[in-house]
Formats: structure tokens, sequence, C-alpha cells
């Protein structure tokens, strides 16, 4: 069976790595997107099972990513999580209110994003993945 495809959108080199790693080590396979711009591109591209979208990026924020995401008929209907370092009080309903699925935020705690991600991906239990494909990795 195919591993679900994840797209991580995030420019910051070591919270990409920490995404990579750990769901790669859950079974995941990781698309990834350093703008907006490009992961416009691999989401169309790819459709992904759920999009972990950062919300400051270099090129446009992860709100107005957001909403190309979802004018696309392609995109419209992939679930999408906020990761924000912002964390500030009432973010979690801001963005659930902008039309996100889910809401991280950085630093990342990793139980918390394997919980989330197992219930926007049906079947990604994330501790049966650990125990069955915890040296999987895609090249
Ligand atoms: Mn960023």
């Amino acid at each position: 069976m195919a591993r679900k495809q994840i797209l991580v959108v995030e420019d910051n080199e070591k919270n990409m790595k920490l995404f990579r790693d750990v769901l790669q080590a859950t079974g995941y396979q990781t698309l990834e997107a350093s703008t907006a711009g490009q992961a416009l591109a691999l989401a169309s591209k790819y459709r992904p099972a759920l999009v972990l979208m950062d919300i400051q990026l270099p090129d446009m924020d992860g709100l107005e990513a957001l909403g190309r995401l979802r004018t696309d008929v392609r995109t419209a209907a992939i679930p999408v999580l906020a990761v924000t370092a912002q964390a500030m009080r009432g973010d979690r309903e801001r963005f659930t209110a902008a039309g996100f699925d889910g809401y991280l935020s950085k630093p990342v705690d990793v139980d918390e994003l394997l919980e989330i991600v197992g219930q926007h991906c049906e079947g990604g239990d994330a501790s049966r993945a650990i125990a069955g494909h915890g040296n999987a990795r895609e090249a």
C-alpha cells in the first residue's frame, strides 16, 4: 500500500528537518516546499493527503496560500494545518476561522504533531506506523 504523502511548507531548515525526520520515521512520505509558490505547484501536481502550512513564508503568508489552495478545484479538499511561531492567544480560533483544518504552534511538540497528522490522514495511526516502519526512509 502506498505511503501517504504529506506536503510540508516550511522555510526554516531546522523545522523542515524535524518534520521530515518525524513523518518519514512514522511511515509517511514527505513533499517539501520552502515557499508558498512551490507549495501550490506541488499540491496541485501530487494532491497530498495533508498539508502542513507555515504561516510566515518568504513569498506570501500561509493564509493567502490556503486561500489559493481552496480556490483550485484540484486542491480545494485537501486538509491544511496551520503551523505558526506566533503562538498568540486566540490563534487557534483565528486560524480555524480562516479555514485551516487544524493548528500547530512552534516549537513543534512531536506527540502533538503525530496525533493531529493521524487525525487527518485516515489509517495513519502513528503508533502502529512507528512499530511497522521505524526504519523506513524515502530517498
Ligand atoms: Mn517561516
